[in-house]
């Protein structure tokens, strides 16, 4: 059987190294906003060339933290992608704004820039673009347009660490929101965030934000959250962020020999010059694309849908869209297969996951 990830190979190699800063936060005895979480912040924004890194619980919560530091007027709309996965939009909900769905390219599967003004009203305050699937959005655009319309950048980088455009690596544009849930690239043993800005303002909220409004302790300034990224989680993560770039260039090789060797009736990702792509998924698309996975799993190999479902057809989203149609969204939604691609593949588990889909 091939898995579709196997979360314990994946970690195996680093095992030793996790021990090891495991040993190190019990004998500190510290387990809150510790020398673990401050370090991994150091680490992270020296990683992303810029100035400063807060941690929070989850890639959620550093949707949500960003988007109530930028302080903006309640009835704000804000722009986003209609084929993102959920917890985009869910960050806009918990703060109360209305999100506004604006259609992906059908070939970068990202937000089309060409599509953006059409939404935007006097009350959009922010636009808030996801990397998705480990490819960066076409940036230089998207700029021009936020600063014509003065509009604030969140980027959801929860599936693209270490992914560039022109040589500037996304969470850099904006205000950058990532994820380390366990399966993404630079993914924890657990749950954890991190927001990453250059403007203090930013830093000084969401640092309150994170710990319920406070910054001296029993002094609460305003109504705040728990959302603090685990003192034993960041130990690990500065574990793993050594090895992003081995994570990286491994799922890149993986990703050409797919690339290389699929047959055309299969819909691969768009390699374009300006980006630097670091697939946290491999997504090919297909008209058959239930029989497709039906038929791989007979041959055992493991697939995902990344993601079954457009936000704007979720039970939870009734009534929020109206009667919008998103054709592109639904296509993709109908489409799409992601297919085995992880740190724990060999080349061997690639090729031969490509001989069985050129026998479809
Ligand atoms: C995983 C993911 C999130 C949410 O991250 P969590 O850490 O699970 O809260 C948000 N946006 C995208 C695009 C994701 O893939």
């Amino acid at each position: 059987m091939i898995e579709y990830e196997n979360l314990q190979a994946s970690n195996s190699l680093f095992f030793d190294e996790y021990l090891n800063s495991f040993k190190k936060a019990l004998q500190s005895g510290w387990f809150i906003l510790g020398k673990g979480v401050e370090k991994f912040e150091t680490d992270f924004s020296n990683f992303l060339g810029a100035k400063y890194c807060i941690g929070v619980n989850s890639g959620l919560d550093a949707l949500t933290l960003s988007l109530k530091a930028l302080n903006l007027p309640n009835n704000s709309e804000i722009i986003v992608p209609s084929n993102t996965y959920i917890a985009t939009i869910l960050s806009i909900l918990q703060c109360g704004f209305k999100p506004v769905l604006v259609e992906p390219n059908i070939h970068t599967y990202n937000i089309d820039p060409t599509k953006i003004e059409e939404v935007v009203t006097s009350k959009t305050k922010a636009i808030m673009v996801v990397h998705l699937y480990g490819k960066s959005c076409e940036m230089d655009p998207i700029i021009s347009i936020t600063n014509k319309n003065n509009l604030e950048i969140i980027e959801d980088c929860a599936q693209s660490h270490g992914a560039k455009y022109k040589n500037k690596l996304t969470g850099t544009f904006g205000i950058g929101a990532f994820s380390f849930y366990p399966t993404k690239n630079l993914g924890a043993l657990g749950d954890g965030g991190a927001i990453v800005t250059n403007n203090e303002q930013i830093v000084k909220s969401v640092k309150r934000l994170r710990n319920y409004g406070s910054d001296i302790k029993y002094y609460n300034e305003v109504i705040g959250f728990n959302s603090r990224l685990d003192e034993i989680q960041a130990r690990f993560l500065s574990v793993k962020l050594k090895h992003l770039n081995e994570i990286t260039n491994h799922k890149r090789k993986l990703a050409a020999l797919y690339n290389g060797n699929l047959k055309s009736d299969f819909i691969k990702p768009v390699i374009e010059n300006d980006y630097f792509d670091v697939y946290h998924i491999y997504n090919i698309r297909h008209p058959k694309r239930d029989e497709l996975r039906e038929y791989l799993l007979k041959k055992e190999i493991k697939t995902e849908i990344h993601y079954p479902v457009p936000p704007h057809k979720q039970k939870a989203m009734q009534g929020i869209f109206g009667s919008l149609d998103f054709p592109i969204s639904t296509e993709i939604h109908n489409t799409t297969l992601s297919l085995p691609l992880s740190f724990c593949h060999t080349k061997n588990d690639i090729s031969k996951v490509v001989e069985v889909l050129n026998s479809f």
